[in-house]
């Protein structure tokens, strides 16, 4: 059996799109769950869309993510160069295009902008493309000696015949069978010498003896041409995985607009790195059972790639705010506070014991940014509505709340252990001497330390990280609220 591999060949465009990263990591996931090879290929002729820094992002991305490459332009596997730039240089793809030059299965084409300006256009997937007419496909041998010995510009184009169809296969979509006359002529290398993404793919996945290819569905119209390029070198071309469209809420294209369209707008939105791969992967592919938390090694051995579905796939951030919520409850205590202190910080600038609060919130959110809403009444006691020592369950009203506050004050006042424990034993004996419920007496309190319907842990826990003198004054306040209240 041949050995696996698989690759993952960006454009360095921008930021990791929420479908790059699937497709990496899809591509990971086949190689590693045969022990095969998961190669870093990067795709960099378009050299208009080329953007600074970006290959950073994804050399960054792969390793935050754990996608670990066993080749690449800084891991040297033996079928470098890695990065088609510099792969141009080698000539290996005008070696391969004069192939095909030779076999008749493509040609140059001199025609300038102008002449190619009055060709017919077609729309192609929103893009407005002109179909070339095969104009220089009649030139003489001669013709085209004599234009290349001149240093006239060229293009060099596949050359597809108007007859016949071509059949490719896809491993969601099965065999695929176009009329060949739907097929353009399309651009091998460019005028600047560089091979198009078109030709390159096909050569370096070759070249490179990848098995699987996994890129999202918008190649699969442009299949049928790589088909008959593989044909036309008698090669035999990869399993094909065209993924299904990832879109939003709406069921539009998953884009910019949403906000959340990349890995890094997900980082920054405060979400954890295993959370956005667990549920990237959720996103076309499922187990056999309706499991949903996976680590990347759980991925690795439950990943078949025969059960990913070409139905689209929404990406649902209320859903991924969840799971993330999990991946948060199950982080130990440290990992999770070291990434909750600077949200914590950024609320809380007076003196408080991080850590206890920290504890207090970490059941309790989805992602970090929510930390802000559960704690910021620490800082500051926001203003609140006296309705709410009201509580019917608990039994209370605003009579009931501002008696148990004047109680408060002088056992407070005297109190000197201000542990959460030894508050609480001090209020479990008042509650029983008054022989009332628990709330009866926390509700109120509560009510006037936070000023809030919820917080993130119980009065006496609260009372301990706000300490004795900033406890009484919140008391003081509730008592004047009150009494203002009562009238
Ligand atoms: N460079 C292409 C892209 O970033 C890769 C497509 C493929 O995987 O073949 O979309």
């Amino acid at each position: 059996m041949t050995k696996i591999r698989t690759r993952y060949a960006p454009s360095p465009t921008g930021r990791m799109h929420v479908g790059n990263l699937r497709s990496a990591l899809y591509e990971f996931l086949i190689a590693k769950h045969d022990g095969g090879d998961f190669m870093l290929r990067i795709e960099d002729t378009d050299q208009e869309r080329f953007v600074e820094g970006a290959v950073d992002i994804i050399y960054r991305t792969l390793e935050k993510t754990g996608l670990v490459h066993d080749e690449g332009p800084d891991k040297d596997g033996g079928y470098g160069p890695y990065v088609q730039s510099e792969r141009m240089k080698t000539g290996i793809y005008m070696k391969y295009a004069k192939e095909l030059i030779d076999k008749g299965e493509a040609y140059y084409c001199f025609c300038d902008k102008e002449r190619l300006a009055t060709l017919k256009t077609e729309v192609v997937e929103g893009k407005e493309i002109s179909i070339y007419d095969k104009h220089c496909l009649s030139l003489s041998r001669e013709e085209v000696e004599a234009n290349l010995a001149a240093g006239k510009p060229f293009v060099i184009r596949q050359n597809i015949p108007n007859e016949g169809t071509t059949t490719f296969h896809d491993e969601l979509y099965g065999d695929i069978t176009v009329e060949n006359a739907e097929l353009d002529d399309m651009i091998l290398i460019k005028s600047d010498g560089y091979p198009t993404y078109n030709f390159a793919n096909v050569v370096d996945d070759h070249t490179m003896n990848i098995t699987h290819v996994v890129r999202g569905n918008e190649y699969l119209s442009s299949s049928p041409k790589y088909q008959r390029l593989y044909d036309a070198f008698g090669w035999q071309s990869p399993v094909y995985i065209h993924l299904p469209l990832i879109t939003d809420e709406n069921h539009k294209k998953l884009s910019k607009r949403s906000g959340h369209s990349s890995f890094e707008d997900l980082l920054e939105q405060g979400f954890v790195t295993e959370a956005i791969v667990n549920y990237i992967a959720l996103l076309g592919w499922s187990p056999e059972d309706n499991r949903e938390i996976f680590t990347l090694d759980e991925l690795i051995k439950e990943f078949d790639y025969h059960r990913i579905s070409k139905s689209p796939a929404v990406f649902d951030i209320v859903k991924l705010r969840w799971m993330n919520g999990e991946y948060i409850k199950a982080m130990d205590f440290d990992t999770f506070y070291e990434m909750a202190e600077p949200y914590l910080k950024d609320v809380l600038k007076k003196n408080f014991d991080l850590k206890k609060i920290a504890n207090m919130v970490k059941t309790r959110i989805e992602v970090f940014p929510d930390i802000a809403d559960h704690v910021d009444f620490f800082e500051a006691l926001p203003e609140y509505d006296p309705e709410m020592y009201t509580h019917k369950k608990m039994k209370t009203n605003a009579e009931t709340s501002l008696a148990v506050l004047r109680d408060m004050i002088p056992i407070l006042e005297a109190q000197e252990d201000y542990s959460n424990d030894g508050l609480y034993q001090t209020l479990v004996k008042y509650v029983e001497e008054k022989g009332v419920k628990n709330g009866y007496v926390m509700w109120p309190i509560r009510t006037a330390l936070s000023g809030k319907q919820m917080t993130p842990a119980g009065a006496t826990e609260i009372m301990e990280v706000l300490g004795k003198e900033e406890s009484l004054t919140r008391i003081r306040k509730g008592i004047a609220l009150l009494e203002r209240t009562i009238g």
